[in-house]
């Protein structure tokens, strides 16, 4: 029997409305898929593909034009109430009251969820946060590290199973940047299922056992890491000719031939069925010298590049 998903959503549409001189902006269309209970979920995707647009919807903050969302089997429209207690958000943007200490805050929260005094475990999750030595600090005197823990130990407050983060490294050093992958890890080991947007590659691919990508508020792709890491099996050998070429040569075992320059050409090739002595050697057939030779291994970045330039459908 299948798990319930954590989160579940079916042909989800937001149409902003129109705002000065602007058209209506279609910012998620027809999405639809599910993230599996217990694991770390990547959503990726350029500046505008609507990530934060979906986390909205999620949180209750803004409204869908149409289809279904489901937070932990419930369903935001019949059962708002439960889906909003089972998601916890980290917001991108640090913004508490500077004179509140983290204890403060945290009361303060888990007094807006409803959450009765002996069910509150504001130190215990400051110190799963390893914010416990600053439990009476003021605010202000934190560090920057310490406020981004601050504000996911305040969307822990109400103990929820998923906890989405909205781009939780951006701007962020990468000591800090770390830090913070540490204790996403350290979350989802206590099993809460974690959501994290990004729009870092390498963020994903450290992070997340899986991934989805979208562009223009449609799905991309939705595949364990893995396999995802698996289509950057491209390689690429850029080759400098004794002469100049006319048109970039053919060959079966290339996957593709682009002409650089005069005397310069870049050929990508399958690692897993060829190797870049034999695209030397089907070069040299051709006639041609070889001056020089650089290689390059296609990366998740060149998958994502590949899979999110496909031309905008039409909104
Ligand atoms: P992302 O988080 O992936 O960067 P967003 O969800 O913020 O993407 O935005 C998706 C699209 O919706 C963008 O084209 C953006 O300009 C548009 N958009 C976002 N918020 C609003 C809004 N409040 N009013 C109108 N358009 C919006």
């Amino acid at each position: 029997m299948s798990e319930t998903p954590a989160i579940s959503i079916r042909n989800l549409v937001k149409r902003y409305a129109p705002v000065a001189g602007q058209d209506a902006k279609l910012a998620l269309n027809d999405l639809s898929f599910d993230v599996p209970q217990g694991g770390i979920f990547g959503l990726l995707g350029p500046n505008g593909a609507g990530k934060s647009t979906l986390i909205n919807i999620l949180a209750g903050l803004v409204l869908k034009t149409s289809g279904t969302a489901e937070v932990w089997g419930f369903d935001i429209d019949r059962d708002l109430r439960n889906a909003k207690r089972s998601i916890g958000i980290v917001p991108q943007e640090v913004v508490f009251d500077a004179f509140f200490t983290p204890s403060e805050v945290l009361e303060n929260t888990a007094g807006l969820y409803g959450v009765i005094k002996p069910l509150r475990r504001s130190m215990e999750i400051l110190r799963a946060v390893h914010l416990g030595d600053k439990a009476h600090a003021y605010a202000r005197t934190l560090s920057g590290g310490m406020k981004r823990r601050l504000l996911i130990a305040k969307a822990l407050v109400h103990e929820p199973p998923v906890l989405v983060l909205d781009e939780p490294t951006a701007g962020v050093d990468v000591d800090l940047r770390r830090q913070l992958w540490d204790l996403v890890r350290e979350m989802n080991a206590q099993g809460v299922t974690i959501v994290l947007t990004t729009h870092y590659l390498e963020e994903a691919e450290e992070l997340c056992d899986r991934i989805a990508i979208i562009n223009h508020g449609q799905l991309v792709t939705n595949k364990p890491t893995r396999e995802l890491v698996e289509m950057a099996r491209e390689k690429i050998v850029v080759l400098t000719l004794d002469r100049e070429i006319g048109a970039p040569l053919n060959h079966p075992d290339f996957i593709k031939c682009e002409k650089l320059g005069e005397r310069m050409i870049e050929v990508t090739y399958d690692k897993d069925r060829t190797n870049a002595g034999e695209v030397l050697s089907h070069v040299q057939d051709e006639g041609f010298a070889i001056n020089d030779v650089t290689t390059r291994e296609a990366d998740l970045e060149d998958v994502f590049v590949s899979l999110t330039s496909a031309a905008r459908p039409g909104s």
